[in-house]
């Protein structure tokens, strides 16, 4: 069996420093602020090279907070993709703004910069591009446009911890950007935990009011805020992980070079492509095929677990039927949410295992029958 993720073995790793800080925390007593999160807030923001962090109690308040902060009100728009994972664009409407969603790249599967400009109207009032799968999106060109229009910019960095654009940290691309650590995440707690983290320090100021129900000193409420801080064990801990985040992110690119070698030839399956000015943390390794579901069981059969990122594109779900989104209205978006599959993505991930599932994928592969138009039907990147 190759399991799709496996932070047992992380665990085991790190036992004895993760059970020790526990202890500390415990003997100390001091579970909500104090030292273990100011601690991790300085040490990442260092990470990112960015200038201040706010540790909250997950990405989607890191996000919420984020839009918040910036102002968002009653019925601004604001702008990102329907290839994300849900917590993006529920921040916005809880912030009290407007989703509108803007198609993805098929090369990339990030925000296409091109179509950008058409979304934006005069209740515009930001942007949200995602570093999906631990890829940044082409921030340069995202921000030329938001700036031409006065949008600020956030990054979605909760796939991305630690991945570059053009040599450049995400984190540091654009006004804030915002990171999760949901356990199966690059860097992850052993629960609920996220951050922003920015240049600007009244930002930053801002949303440690908006985490601590608005508090500015104790029972001092200049407005109401939310119970979304970051926990003090998960800080101490994650703590303890950030140290190995680097080798964790050289492990991943290890394990996706490996696929990226493994599956090169097999001409039905679209792998993933790394921009030129990428380099990313491979948060997923997603490759592309006609007929993912069976590929999907093919490899299930085989003992391979495997994951869908996402398998119905946001504008599609329920949730958002009554805002007047339709199929067809981001074709690329709806092609590789029907055709992408997740191959089991992990750093403590070995040669031999990623020989097995490259060489069941090829099996599938050669036992389906490709058709002439495949690659002009799937959204293959090469
Ligand atoms: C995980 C994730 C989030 C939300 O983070 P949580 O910590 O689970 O709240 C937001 N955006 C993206 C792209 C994510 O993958």
């Amino acid at each position: 069996m190759i399991p799709f993720s496996d932070l047992r073995r992380q665990h085991a790793d790190l036992l004895p420093e993760l059970l020790a800080r526990v202890e500390s925390v415990l003997r100390n007593a001091s579970f909500v602020g104090g030292e273990e999160v100011e601690g991790f807030e300085r040490e990442f923001a260092s990470f990112c090279s960015a200038g201040y962090c706010a540790g909250v109690g997950s990405g989607t308040d890191a996000l919420r907070f984020a839009f918040l902060a910036l102002g968002v009100s009653q019925g601004d728009e604001v702008i990102t993709v329907p290839h994300t994972f849900i917590a993006t664009t529920e921040a916005i409407t809880q912030a009290g703004g407007r989703v509108r969603f803007v198609d993805i790249d098929p090369t990339t599967h990030t925000m296409d910069p091109e179509r950008l400009e058409a979304a934006i109207t005069p209740r515009t009032v930001g942007v949200v591009p995602v570093h999906i799968y631990g890829r940044p999106a082409d921030m340069d060109s995202i921000l030329s446009v938001a700036r031409k229009h006065r949008l600020w910019v956030v990054e979605d960095a909760a796939q991305a911890h630690g991945a570059r654009y053009r040599g450049r940290l995400v984190g540091t691309l654009a006004d804030a950007a915002c990171f999760s650590f949901y356990p199966g995440k690059n860097l992850g707690a052993c629960g609920e935990a996220g951050a922003v983290v920015s240049s600007d320090p009244r930002l930053i100021e801002r949303i440690m009011m908006l985490r601590d129900h608005g508090q500015e000193r104790k029972y001092v409420h200049r407005i109401e805020g939310y119970n979304g801080r970051l926990d003090a064990l998960q800080a101490a801990l994650l703590r303890v992980k950030l140290r190995y985040l680097p080798a964790w992110n050289f492990a991943r690119r290890n394990v996706a070079s490996w696929y990226d070698d493994l599956l090169e030839g097999i001409a039905t399956i679209g792998r993933p492509v790394e921009p030129d000015y990428a380099w990313s943390v491979f948060h997923l390794y997603p490759v592309q095929a006609k007929d993912r579901d069976g590929l999907g069981e093919g490899l299930r059969r085989a003992g391979i677990a495997v994951g869908m990122h996402y398998p119905t594109p946001l504008h599609l779900q329920e949730a958002y039927a009554r805002q007047g989104f339709g199929a067809g209205m981001f074709p690329v978006t709806e092609r590789v949410a029907t055709h992408t599959l997740s191959l089991p993505m992990f750093p403590e991930l070995d040669r031999s295992q990623v020989e097995l599932v490259a060489a069941a994928v090829r099996q599938y592969c050669d036992g389906a029958v490709p058709s002439q138009s495949e690659s002009a039907t799937l959204c293959l990147p090469r």
